[in-house]
């Protein structure tokens, strides 16, 4: 394979790191083979989803203006569904990004005086102005939505017992985050999941229970909604999207609180009747087909990245060996100038703005600088090859995505390099 290693040096890696980046893809060979069998199973069942709904090419033509009658739109929604073994499903390029779909799949399904408990600590960053965790013009706590949370034990698990003393009568939706995101809590399995629900329906049959399924997607044969999730929610330029998706997000799950969703996304009496899909239903279509394999790809990146820098001496999360529930990765790397070393070889990567040096810098919302490396096609896009941290010790980078696994691959190796040639590893 001589051929591949000059291509590789030709983008300016190094003789050591092609050798590292061998060994270590040969330690997972196993790990790869169950990647691919998840994979394969998802991609059976989307494309299952795709023939029962008898998708056809007149599903792709689009509608323009309120929207109505537009059976693409329509028949994709019915194609979520049926992948995800749910009632019915809102898929929209109107719902802008995950923040916007939790904000909706939440605001809709809460009333004044109601309470939202999250059962498994603190939300994701963006959560916590929608729920008025922090405070924020519009956030559910203006309209009277009060918030409990019950941390997870040091261990990670469920803490039953505090979940149990939160639950009360006013107690009406619970929101659930299965990917760990940026917190250095471990992601949650579907598995733990559906444990968790079946304790806080034991509490209170009537809770509706809401995962946030960012970055979860296709990462195992089940989904949330496969173990009594209620609403199961996320973005199209993650997973789902299959890094086709310019745009949107949906939500799945119960009819009753899909619909109210619908009604919260357009008009109360419009709901899901309206909303142009603007000739985009065959990207959807098309990037839901891909995403198992995508996702997949973004998974093997995920553990390679690990099992990489697990070797390099650098402390890891998750580990190579822990299952995988979600593409995020996180190494610890210990120093500003190893942060940045590992952003400009994810960006030196990309297939878009390669030649771009990624800078720290000030972010709302953020205590310290934030770098990020992202040269992607969609803007965002988080399936996309991507990383980024704040500048602050443990100098910790969070990793993930890569429209195929070969990216993927180059990128990490391209992050070994800079590091090497900054002087921050030897080999
Ligand atoms: C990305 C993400 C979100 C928010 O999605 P955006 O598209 O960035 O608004 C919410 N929750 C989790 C766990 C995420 O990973």
């Amino acid at each position: 394979m001589n051929v591949l290693k000059d291509m590789y040096k030709s983008i300016g890696l190094d003789e050591r790191i092609l050798a590292l980046g061998k060994e270590v893809e040969a330690s997972l060979e196993e790990r790869f083979d169950t990647i691919d069998k998840t994979a394969e199973y998802n991609q059976i069942k989307v494309l299952h989803a795709m023939q029962k709904n008898r998708v056809a090419e007149a599903h792709f033509s689009g509608s323009t203006g309120y929207g109505y009658n537009d059976m693409g739109r329509e028949n994709l929604e019915q194609v979520y569904a049926d992948v995800f073994h749910a009632q019915a499903a809102l898929v929209r390029p109107q719902i802008t990004c995950g923040t916007h779909a939790l904000s909706v799949a939440l605001s809709a399904n809460v009333r004044p005086g109601d309470e939202i408990l999250s059962p498994v600590g603190k939300p994701y960053d963006t959560l916590e102005e929608v729920i008025g965790i922090r405070p924020s013009k519009g956030s559910l706590k203006e309209y009277g939505v009060s918030y409990a949370q019950a941390d997870l034990k040091e261990d990670g698990s469920f803490d039953f017992e505090a979940i149990g003393r939160a639950i009360n009568e006013r107690t009406k939706l619970a929101t659930i985050q299965r990917s760990k995101g940026y917190a250095s809590r471990p992601t949650l399995s579907v598995e733990q999941i559906g444990e968790l629900i079946a304790f806080i329906k034991s509490k209170k049959q009537d809770i509706i229970c809401m995962v946030d399924n960012c970055y979860g997607e296709f990462t195992e044969t089940l989904e949330p909604t496969d173990v009594g999730a209620d609403l199961c929610v996320g973005s199209l330029i993650k997973n789902p999207g299959g890094g086709l998706a310019p745009c949107g997000g949906y939500i799945a799950g119960q009819e009753e609180y899909v619909e109210q969703a619908a009604f919260r996304l357009s008009a109360p009496g419009l709901g899901k009747e309206v909303g142009a899909s603007l000739g985009l239903s065959q990207t959807l279509y098309q990037g839901f087909f891909l995403a198992p394999v995508v996702t997949a790809g973004a998974v093997k990146g995920a553990v390679f990245a690990a099992a990489l820098y697990e070797r390099l001496g650098f402390p890891v999360y998750p580990s190579s060996a822990t299952k995988r529930h979600d593409i995020i990765q996180a190494v610890d790397l210990g120093s500003p100038e190893a942060l940045k070393a590992f952003c400009l070889g994810i960006q030196a990567a990309a297939p878009v703005d390669s030649f771009v040096t990624p800078e720290p810098w000030a972010m709302p919302g953020y205590d310290s600088d934030v770098i990020m490396a992202a040269g992607a096609f969609i803007q965002g896009s988080s399936i996309e090859l991507s990383a980024d941290g704040p500048l602050k010790p443990p100098y910790t980078v969070f990793f993930q995505g890569g429209l195929t696994w070969y990216h993927a691959k180059t990128g990490i190796l391209m992050s070994a390099q800079k590091l090497l040639e900054a002087n921050v590893i030897a080999l």
